[in-house]
């Protein structure tokens, strides 16, 4: 046994890739350990390296620069004791899942004789019982993702990556497997001693990992290592996860200022509330989307205008929300996306709405607002009475389009809910049932 249980180091990793006279840092000092026990998540957007880390820390590429040690050894050649499972899984159609499954044992170089049991254990072990003569046309999407990891199992990993394994499954069928997952996992019942899961999920590295590593790109690089210290099995609703949903968020925003300062505070309370721009989140996503387009991610600001053909002034309320909400910082006449900003704008429509719920419930005028329906019967509240209560905070021109702001905001990001006939505002289902 090696030092301190270090499974996998990557020690001074640069990857180079040159394009005619282009050169192009992928990844640049990259350092890394794994050690026993340890489940890592990977974030970052795409473009940051990821799966070229993926690809040299199993040995399928070699780096520019550094060094690959594996319990202590420098790796040479294919890591024999890694697996990656991939986003989808390639099962071999005009075999049945049994057969799928015994191909991997066969691989490995299992008898014949005993691949049968070993397979149907396999099966059973990632809950498929039953299915083992079936053929892959007949599972759903998330049937074949456990016949991926069943596959991934038959090998023995002692290390397995995971390559946004969860992505492409519809998001019963994800939650399921990723609690699966981490069954076999935390009881122990799977030969692997460490995992390493690329995602673009934050709430899904929290809910699973012990330590997130973030990245960013330009070049691609780590900007933070945050160890998770919430026992499992976790629970998305407590208060402690989303505390650490948010930390890791203010991660990827590159948040440095203290966010009392920045946000302003709560109505009702000492100081001033902070107004939100009047912007709508289609206008937002094509400005990030934009900027994400871009060389380097950034734009000179006075340059947005005449690029979008928007007037100056929803220019600077724009540029206002992607700051607020840390989807960019702002320099000298400069808009840059933050490693935040960047997510979003890659994101599915269901990702870019949890990102925005958890960028907005730090703001003071929605905390308040959220806090209000909670304490209210039924949680519901009608227009007239919050308008009133903000008639303490804005001078009476401007309430209305804080109030519009508030319920457009709310409702993309599926906080709040606003019922036009009755005129009445009210918490969405999760966030009531939450209690
Ligand atoms: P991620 O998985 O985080 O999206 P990748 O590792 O796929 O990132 O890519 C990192 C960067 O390196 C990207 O800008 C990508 O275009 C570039 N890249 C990846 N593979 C190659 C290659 N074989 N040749 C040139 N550039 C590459």
């Amino acid at each position: 046994m090696n030092e301190n249980g270090k499974l996998l180091e990557l020690q001074h990793i640069q990857q180079i890739y040159t394009s005619g006279t282009r050169r192009f840092t992928a990844l640049q000092d990259i350092n890394l350990t794994l050690k026993e026990g340890e489940f890592v998540a990977l974030l970052g957007p795409s473009g940051c390296g990821k799966s070229t880390l993926l690809r040299i820390l199993t040995g399928l590429q070699k780096p520019s620069e550094g060094r690959v040690l594996y319990r202590g050894e420098e790796l040479r050649g294919v890591n024999p004791y890694a697996t990656i499972v991939f986003q989808t899984f390639a099962l071999f159609p005009w075999l049945t899942v049994l057969e799928n499954v015994e191909l991997a044992l066969k691989a490995r170089g299992v008898p014949a004789e005993e691949r049968t049991a070993r397979a149907t254990d396999l099966i059973d072990r990632v809950g498929l019982d039953g299915f083992e003569n079936a053929f892959p046309r007949e599972l759903s999407g998330g049937m074949r993702q456990k016949v991926g990891f069943a596959r991934a199992m038959a090998v023995e990993p002692e290390l397995l990556c995971l390559d946004e394994p969860f992505s492409a499954l519809d998001v019963l069928s994800a939650e399921s497997l990723r609690n699966e997952l981490m069954e076999l996992w935390i009881s122990g019942s799977i030969p692997t001693r460490a995992i390493l899961m690329v995602s673009h999920n934050i709430e899904e590295a929290v809910l699973m990992a012990d330590r997130v590593v973030v990245m960013d790109k330009d070049p691609g690089r780590v900007i933070a290592d945050m160890k998770i210290d919430l026992a499992y099995p976790r629970q998305r609703q407590t208060d402690g996860f989303r505390a650490v949903v948010d930390q890791v968020y203010a991660l990827l925003a590159g948040q440095t200022q203290e966010e009392a300062l920045e946000l302003g505070s709560m109505p009702g309370e000492p100081g001033r509330t902070r107004a939100l721009p009047a912007v709508s989140i289609a206008d937002l996503s094509g400005l990030l989307e934009y900027l994400s387009e871009k060389a380097g991610d950034q734009d000179d600001i006075f340059r947005l205008s005449e690029e979008l053909k928007i007037d100056s002034d929803m220019v600077l309320s724009l540029v206002e929300t992607a700051e607020l909400l840390g989807f960019a910082t702002v320099e000298k006449g400069d808009i840059r996306l933050t490693a935040l900003g960047e997510t979003f704008a890659e994101a599915s429509i269901l990702a870019r709405k949890e990102i925005f719920a958890t960028r907005i419930r730090r703001l003071p005028l929605v905390r308040w607002l959220l806090d209000m329906l909670q304490r209210a019967g039924k949680h519901e509240m009608d227009w007239d009475l919050v308008k009133a209560a903000l008639e303490q905070e804005f001078p009476p021109d401007d309430v209305e389009a804080q109030l519009d702001v508030l319920i457009d905001w709310g409702r993309y990001a599926e906080l709040i809910a606003y019922d036009d006939q009755s005129e009445k505002l009210y918490l969405e289902n999760a966030l009531a049932d939450a209690e």
